[in-house]
């Protein structure tokens, strides 16, 4: 039986280290403070709300919600965002995505003060993770799957890492993460050819795509460790599943990540922790 690699052990770890810190601020009187800013009322968005609120709570994070109407205007939208720039209270901000299509994302991107960019949005932060440089923070998501890593000890340094996935917010810069540590990174995505045989000679494999069940026993192999970041709605089950077929990869690897309760429940932890290295700057 492979090793289950909790998210939750992962995120009570962390957690205690950032309420610690959190500790070590408000003895100095400095109460560090979220905005999350949503458009709409998406489920999933109103779903990882309430996780970050409740996570960032636990830890003694504040939280503010800007809550917009899903036909809010550029201009009204980008004034929120100054007014949260400008709110020193403020030491962190997580804007959730997808915004509506009318929307000018790039705008809304490069709006947001790179010092309070807690999830990696900004063109500095993506620019600091691909030169390896401490000028932002990752996002949230590819952050998590480090700190699972680092959890539970598994070495990266020349490991044979394939990601599957290129997006900005998770495949992408969940690789330049993977370099930083000295692993041999393989980025696949939707172009590759013969993803089985790619994903097979990996030591790690990561599925961060979105495709129920892409990953089956053909994608894996013996001694592998497996995290799936994918989150998806299957209608016939009515359930979470995620990107790699958990009973068909299980009994063949060494260690996977089960969905939920993976990647998705170490995310907020980092967050929170994110909030409160930008209150300490
Ligand atoms: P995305 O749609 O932006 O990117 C998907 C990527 O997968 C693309 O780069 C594409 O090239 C690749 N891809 C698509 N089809 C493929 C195929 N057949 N073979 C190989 N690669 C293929 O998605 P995203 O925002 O990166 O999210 C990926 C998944 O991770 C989703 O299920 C999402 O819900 C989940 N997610 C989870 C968390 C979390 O906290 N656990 C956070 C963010 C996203």
């Amino acid at each position: 039986m492979a090793q289950l690699l909790k998210g939750a052990d992962v995120a009570v770890a962390i957690d205690a280290r950032t309420a610690a810190k959190v500790a070590g601020l408000r003895a100095t009187g400095v109460v560090p403070a979220l905005a999350i800013l949503r458009v709409g009322s998406k489920a999933d968005q109103l779903s990882y709300e309430r996780g970050a609120i409740k996570r960032c709570e636990g830890v003694g994070v504040v939280v503010n919600q800007h809550i917009l109407p899903e036909d809010v205007s550029n201009e009204v939208l980008l004034d929120t965002i100054r007014a949260i720039n400008g709110d020193e209270a403020v030491h962190g901000c997580l804007i959730l995505w997808p915004l509506p299509n009318h929307i000018d994302a790039e705008r809304v991107r490069e709006c947001l003060c790179p010092t309070k960019d807690v999830d990696g949005i900004t063109e500095g932060s993506m620019a600091g993770i691909l030169a390896d440089k401490p000028w932002g923070y990752p996002p949230c998501t590819a952050a998590a799957c480090m700190e699972i890593f680092s959890h539970y000890g598994f070495e990266l340094e020349g490991k044979r890492v394939v990601v599957v996935g290129r997006s900005l917010v998770v495949g992408r810069p969940l690789s330049m993460l993977l370099l930083a540590r000295n692993a041999t990174v393989t980025i696949a995505h939707s172009r590759t050819l013969d993803l089985p045989a790619c994903c097979r000679a990996a030591d790690i494999v990561i599925a961060a795509v979105g495709v129920a069940g892409l990953l089956d026993a053909q994608h894996v192999a013996p001694g592998q460790v497996i995290v799936d970041v994918g989150i998806n709605w299957n209608e016939v089950e009515k359930r979470l599943v995620g990107d790699v077929v958990f009973d068909d990869a299980e009994p063949i690897v060494a260690a996977i990540t089960p969905v939920p309760g993976g990647v998705g429940a170490v995310t907020t932890s980092v967050l929170a922790a994110h909030v409160v290295d930008a209150a300490l700057l």
